[in-house]
């Protein structure tokens, strides 16, 4: 079937619906001239048949000249028929002009339908009765059967028949008797007829057509539906396939994982265990799928209270993490476990199930436990009498029980300051353990920072002059209060002097500074020391950092001091922070929030 390549509208913009309609008109004119020419062979053959036996009946030697001549016009519009038919043939298959070659094939028809009249205009007055008679019933034939031959397009055998029946109708009614003036008559209301029944059927051969090419595109629709219903089902195996994947995987981590895990309903029945959650708490998977984690995962005193906080966590739908649990299990040994919970939840937000990871803290509760104890022991244990080992040390250093001999002073002095040291380190990891296990209780007070730094100064004077430094407070800021734990402030004071009077070069001077930051202030030491080095300035306030692991015996000191300074200071609501010195040295400073009285 062919269609037109320049249709009469592609200049227009349409509407795809109105494009389609076109397209379709097309498709039906196509359809329609190709019915007319895959006809038009029967026509032609069957009017040269009916010619023959027009020649073989009117021929006479009177009427010789005539028939030769008429018959040879036949035979020529046969003959010109049969090519343009041929032309269309070949045409078709490269997708022919249907316009076109409609306008040839009418032109074909209004030729062989002269031919038949131009017979009846040349023969009827010449003949006799019965040939008249014959050639009558030969028109009225012809047209007849050029119905069913060009009825495809109705106005085409209006053409044809007008051919045939005009000359006829001037013949009959000039030639003037009666009857074939009747004859005249009757031939144009046969013709009407036949024209209305050819527009008739011209009507059903196009809805045939249209049937057709709806059905073809139904059809096509079908099809290409079908290959997107191909496509999908393909895509929706291959998801298939990678949600089994991801499945088997998962299982397979649950099964493999050291980590006890459930998957439970809504309700908080066990869909599933892991082997390491059968291992924990003693019950096989069989066991427990299907029973509530209430009844047998808590002491019976808690599955009330464990049922209310399950039911507002299912009505949240918000995962949980690190929810500490009292578990027992199925030997009756209590447990601590730490469980993370997942809810599953679909598209109307409805939990579906939940993944419950547990984790076993008992030991661990227990390692802390022991930790703070021994922390204790070594508070009182160690460190009182450590101090009066020093206080002793002290008095005998002191020359009050006279002087000693110098080789013994040399060694009571060694003991004092490695007394000392140890003294710092217990008092630090003691601090350190106290702040972390959040044991440590502050007492803040207003103060004036003022006297706070000037009494930190003066405590920290004979430490400068031990390491040949000046210590001066250089800026001071009066009027400032600040609400602060005194005694941990004059600590923290005393950790920043000490470091920067240890870390200064001899006979430099340490400063201290404050500065009004609006609602803050900042207390800042600085020194002239090495500064910090590069890789070591994001550990400085980790616990037991030094920059140089040698400083713990030539400087003293236990890496705990700063990390001891940060913590405290945060305690406080305030911030530590260092920076390089222009000209050499670090400033070591800390900010706190100004006191406002209410
Ligand atoms: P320590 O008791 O060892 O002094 P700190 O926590 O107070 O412990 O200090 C940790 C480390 O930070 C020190 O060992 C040193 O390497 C570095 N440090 C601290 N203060 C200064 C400073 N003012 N100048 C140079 N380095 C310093």
């Amino acid at each position: 079937m062919s269609s037109i390549p320049n249709a009469p509208h592609d200049d227009a913009p349409q509407a795809p619906g109105a494009e389609r309609d076109a397209t379709d008109a097309r498709r039906v004119l196509a359809d329609q001239v190709e019915l007319l020419y895959r006809q038009a062979p029967i026509g032609i053959g069957g009017a040269l048949l009916v010619a023959a036996l027009v020649v073989y009946e009117l021929y006479s030697p009177s009427s010789r000249d005539l028939v030769v001549f008429w018959a040879f016009v036949a035979l020529l519009v046969a003959a010109a028929r049969f090519v343009v038919v041929r032309g269309y043939l070949a045409d078709a298959k490269r997708g022919a002009e249907p316009q076109r070659w409609l306008r040839w094939f009418a032109i074909g028809a209004l030729a062989e339908g002269v031919v038949w009249g131009f017979a009846a205009a040349v023969f009827f007055p010449s003949i006799s009765d019965e040939q008249r008679v014959f050639l009558a019933f030969v028109l009225a034939t012809m047209t007849a059967g050029g119905l069913p031959l060009f009825s495809a397009v109705w106005w085409v055998f209006a053409l044809f028949a007008f051919g045939v029946i005009v000359p006829f109708e001037a013949v009959l009614f000039t030639y003037g008797t009666r009857l074939f003036s009747e004859l005249a008559l009757m031939i144009p209301i046969l013709l009407a007829i036949n024209i209305a029944v050819a527009y008739r059927l011209n009507h059903i051969f196009v809805s045939g057509y249209r049937l057709r090419q709806s059905y073809g595109r139904l059809t096509q629709d079908y099809t290409a539906l079908n290959q997107q219903l191909e496509q999908r089902l393909v895509e929706l195996d291959a998801a298939r396939h990678q949600v089994e994947a991801s499945g088997r995987k998962l299982a397979l981590f649950a099964e493999r994982s050291p980590i006890p895990i459930f998957e439970l309903d809504p309700e908080g029945r066990v869909l599933t265990a892991n082997p390491a959650a059968e291992n924990l708490f003693g019950y096989t998977a069989r066991e427990i799928i299907g029973q509530s984690s209430a009844d047998f995962l808590y002491p019976k005193e808690e599955s009330a209270s464990v049922a209310e906080r399950w039911a507002e966590f299912v009505r949240l739908g918000q995962p949980v993490a690190s929810a500490r649990y009292q578990n027992t299990r199925r030997d009756g040994v209590e447990l601590v476990c730490e469980w993370s919970l997942t809810p599953l939840v679909n598209q109307e937000g409805h939990v579906i199930s939940v993944i419950a990871q547990g984790r076993d803290i008992t030991q661990q509760l227990e390692a802390e436990r022991m930790k703070q104890e021994f922390t204790s022991t070594l508070s009182h244990e160690l460190r009182t009498p450590l101090t009066s080992i020093l206080g002793s040390l002290q008095l005998i250093n002191s020359g009050v029980f006279g002087e000693l001999d110098k080789d013994v002073a040399e060694l009571t002095q060694v003991a004092e300051r490695n007394g000392q040291r140890l003294l710092d380190l217990i008092n630090d990891i003691l601090d350190i353990e106290k702040i972390e296990s959040g044991k440590l209780t502050l007492f803040p007070e207003p103060m004036p920072l003022e006297a706070l730094v000037e009494e930190a100064v003066k405590l920290n004077q004979g430490f400068a002059e031990r390491y040949h430094v000046k210590l001066t407070l250089a800026e001071n800021l009066p009027g400032v209060t600040v609400n602060v734990d005194v005694k941990r402030v004059l600590q923290i004071m005393t950790n920043l002097i000490s470091n920067a009077a240890k870390f200064s070069p001899r006979d430099e001077t340490v400063s201290v500074e404050l500065h009004d930051l609006g609602g803050d202030v900042r207390v800042a030491v600085n020194d002239r020391g090495p500064g910090i080095p590069e890789n070591f300035r994001n550990r400085i306030f980790s616990r037991f950092a030094q920059a140089d692991s040698t400083d713990t015996r030539q400087k003293g000191g236990t890496g705990l001091g700063l990390a001891i300074c940060k913590r405290l200071i945060e305690l406080m609501g305030g911030r530590v922070g260092f920076a390089d010195r222009e000209g050499g040295g670090t400033m070591f400073f800390f900010e706190l929030p100004k006191h406002r009285e209410h």
